[in-house]
């Protein structure tokens, strides 16, 4: 704490990871010798930088940059860019850590990395966010590359952004790598299914915890936070398993749409106009924007949040289970509070932590990668086909770690344990690095 004084989402994520590690280091104390514990905590290398930019009218404005580099050990870097006025290196140090376990969760050979600024692409001009993207991709360049560290988006960066940020990576040092970014477009060197991938993982991944007690999907009453990438692909992907989805939300407020949330209205206003929820209720008849309360007051069997950490707090778990709900998986990184998970499982209720349920977003960017490496392009069937694998192998793998560890069904300690020894393994097997 001393080390990283005022990084609270930092420390939170950490204590949450070391929480499930006693039974881990007791079985393997050489991990405690070779102070793995220790260097997991220090990121491999943190970058912060200056970003200046200038406005449409003419004022210039200075933004602040961040790369933390954080662990290495299973393949270069790879993680998200965050742009919201909220960011500053504690975040990005939180979304590090839980990106290092995401990550080896997968399976694939990625370590772990996140970056962002304190940019906010909110109300900004195309052209103000290209130009912020040009500048912010003027300094990362250097640390960036198809084998060292392969940012893609997060929250405020979508296609657009990566569109921006790869051109600028191409001018500047006059190679078309593809493989040095993902979340690309599909005509250059993007992959199907990558925009669907996180929202859909995270409904799969809850498909599969619900198997384990015969339950599905079908006709479950369902609740989305959020109205971004994450959140319209798993209301998609419910939909799809025949859930009916009643509400979603963002920074205003939720939506409460009684009649099942009409997803093509939701895309076009989202992702074609940039628009607000307050839209879809301008033009969607019986469906009510409720700036008071929160969405975790709509009664539900699934809830699924999906916007971002901490929005689900132990009074809403409280009110969650109250009105019955069955599953909660998160879309979004860290988005219960650490009393609101404990609540949930003492209420019996099969919680997915986000570094299994939303790692199906990592997992399609190394698809995105292989394809980039072997200049290919696989079909949509095919691709989702391997999502809908690997999820189904975390699930596996968290179900079966949360038993060998004698806490059958938690997906907690499962996803952190996991995780953690596969990360660990290769970090002592490098030597002292
Ligand atoms: P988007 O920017 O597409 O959407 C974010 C959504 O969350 C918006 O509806 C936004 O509302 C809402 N939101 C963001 N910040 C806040 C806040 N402080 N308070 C209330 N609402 C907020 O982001 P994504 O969908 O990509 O990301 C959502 C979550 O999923 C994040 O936690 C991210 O780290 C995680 N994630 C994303 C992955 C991906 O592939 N995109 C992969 C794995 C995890 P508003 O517009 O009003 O701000």
């Amino acid at each position: 704490l001393r080390r990283n004084p005022g990084e609270v989402e930092f420390h939170q994520a950490v204590r949450e990871v070391f929480d499930s590690l006693g039974p881990v280091l007791k079985k393997n104390p050489h991990y405690a010798d070779e102070a793995v514990l220790q260097r997991i905590c220090e990121p491999e290398r943190q970058i912060i930088f200056r970003v200046p930019w200038v406005d449409d009218e003419g004022t210039i404005r200075i933004n602040r940059g961040f790369r933390v580099e954080y662990n290495s050990a299973l393949g270069p870097y790879k993680g998200g860019l965050r742009f919201h006025p909220s960011v500053y290196l504690g975040i990005v140090k939180f979304l590090g850590f839980e990106q290092v376990f995401k990550n080896a969760l997968t399976g694939m050979p990625i370590g772990g990395g996140k970056g962002g600024s304190d940019f906010d692409p909110r109300g900004r001009s195309d052209g103000e966010v290209m130009r912020f993207c040009q500048s912010f991709m003027t300094e990362l360049y250097r640390h960036i590359g198809e084998y060292t560290d392969v940012p893609a988006g997060d929250i405020g960066v979508g296609g657009r952004e990566i569109g921006y940020l790869f051109g600028q990576y191409k001018r500047i040092t006059n190679r078309y790598e593809s493989g040095v970014l993902t979340g690309k477009g599909l005509t250059w060197g993007g992959s199907l299914v990558r925009t669907e991938a996180t929202g859909f993982g995270t409904v799969l991944f809850a498909n599969e915890m619900m198997k384990t007690r015969g339950e599905s999907f079908d006709g479950k009453r369902t609740v989305v936070s959020g109205s971004g990438n994450v959140a319209t692909y798993a209301i998609d992907k419910a939909q799809q398993f025949g859930a009916h989805v009643v509400a979603f939300s963002d920074s205003s407020g939720y939506v409460l749409d009684e009649a099942g949330v009409d997803v093509g209205l939701l895309r076009q206003i989202k992702e074609v106009e940039r628009g607000r929820v307050s839209e879809y209720v301008a033009r969607r008849p019986g469906a009510t924007l409720v700036s008071e309360g929160s969405i975790w007051d709509v009664p539900a069997e699934v809830a699924l949040p999906c916007a971002t950490q901490n929005e689900l707090h132990e009074d809403h778990a409280v009110t969650l289970v109250k009105n019955g709900v069955k599953v909660v998986a998160e879309g979004a990184n860290m988005p219960t509070t650490p009393k609101a998970v404990q609540l949930l499982q003492d209420a019996n209720v099969l919680f997915a932590p986000g570094k299994a349920a939303n790692a199906g977003g990592v997992a399609t960017s190394a698809l995105e990668m292989q394809q980039n490496a072997s200049r290919d392009a696989w079909s949509f069937e095919h691709t989702e086909e391997r999502l809908a694998e690997i999820m189904a192998t975390i699930h596996h793998n968290c179900a079966a770690t949360a038993e060998e560890y004698g806490q059958p069904g938690n997906y907690v300690v499962g996803a952190n344990i996991a995780g953690f020894t596969k990360v660990a393994d290769a970090v002592i097997a490098l030597g002292v690095i």
